[in-house]
């Protein structure tokens, strides 16, 4: 199929890579033009502009945040101007209110939008394994099925309106969150009394408690290995910060605004640029 990438960065470039490994012929497009260069040698073609690589009918995004998003879509030879009929895969993790925005600006383009959201870190993407959380027409994720089989280990339909995917996903990264912070001082109340962090982490996998999501962060808060960071602590902020918006004044998300407060605590000390695995350790003096 054709289709067009914009948005290469840790996650995109595997996502990317996949589909033209596959044999798609991808039009790709990043800000920083560099970063298509190993995957026009495998065989994509380059975008000289996010709309020049949504000519291609359907054109997927990853980018870091709604500012990168809005650029791209809404900013000069953006995806809004790549003419009727586009249809716009949208993966970035953003806000609520974008999403429903960009919802209704690519219809009154007579433009399609899909808000396919993507569980998994830069290993995950580039095996192909990610879970797709995706939203939108049907007969727009009915059409997308063959480029999600290249990309996701599963895709999860959640419904008409992107948005649902959206606040989807930020309620799952919430839920991340709070099982790293929850894991983090469960292993300093057993620590307290000699048991090891990697004997905390063995446990945790071992029972009930055991979901692939503590099997893959428990070994990395044992092991404080925070560096490189598959997912920037910064970028974890961003998205608790998302879901608290996407909660509302009114919600009672308690345990949410205390993460949003240590993960402040965390950037002010250290810029954020850690995995997010180390919510839950206290900044070093
Ligand atoms: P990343 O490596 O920081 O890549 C960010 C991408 O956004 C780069 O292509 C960057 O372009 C582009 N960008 C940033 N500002 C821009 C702007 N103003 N205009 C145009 N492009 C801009 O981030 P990532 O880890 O791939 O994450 C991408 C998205 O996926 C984020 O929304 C993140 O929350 C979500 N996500 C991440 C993970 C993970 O584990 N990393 C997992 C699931 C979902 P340049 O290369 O030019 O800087």
């Amino acid at each position: 199929m054709d289709a067009g990438f914009v948005g290469l960065g840790q996650m995109g470039v595997g996502m990317a890579r996949r589909l033209v490994d596959a044999g798609h012929r991808l039009t790709v497009w990043n800000r920083n033009s560099a970063k298509a260069d190993p995957l026009v040698e495998r065989g994509a073609l380059r975008g000289a502009s996010p709309a020049e690589a949504a000519k291609a009918g359907i054109v997927f995004t990853m980018l870091a945040n709604d500012a990168a998003l809005e650029a791209v879509t809404e900013g000069e030879r953006g995806i809004l101007s790549a003419g009727k009929g586009v249809l716009h895969v949208s993966c970035s993790t953003v806000s609520v209110a974008l999403t429903k925005r960009l919802t209704e600006a690519h219809r009154a383009r007579g433009q399609r939008f899909v808000s396919a959201q993507v569980l998994g870190r830069p290993d995950v993407a580039a095996a192909g394994k990610l879970s797709i959380i995706a939203a939108g027409a049907d007969e727009d994720l009915a059409r997308l099925k063959p480029l999600f089989e290249v990309i996701g280990a599963k895709v999860l339909h959640m419904g008409a309106e992107p948005v649902m995917a959206a606040a989807s996903k930020l309620a799952a990264n919430f839920s991340i969150a709070a099982i790293i912070e929850t894991m983090s001082e469960a292993y300093r109340i057993a620590g307290a009394h000699g048991v090891t962090p990697e004997t905390m982490a063995n446990f945790f996998r071992e029972t009930d408690f055991g979901s692939r999501m503590m099997g893959v962060y428990g070994p990395l808060i044992a092991a404080e290995k925070f560096e490189p960071a598959g997912f920037p602590l910064r970028l974890g902020r961003k998205d608790v910060g998302l879901a608290l918006d996407a909660a509302g004044e009114e919600t009672d998300v308690a345990f949410g605004r205390l993460l949003a407060q240590r993960m402040d605590h965390i950037i002010a000390s250290d810029g954020g640029t850690r995995d997010w695995a180390a919510l839950g350790q206290p900044p070093k003096a």
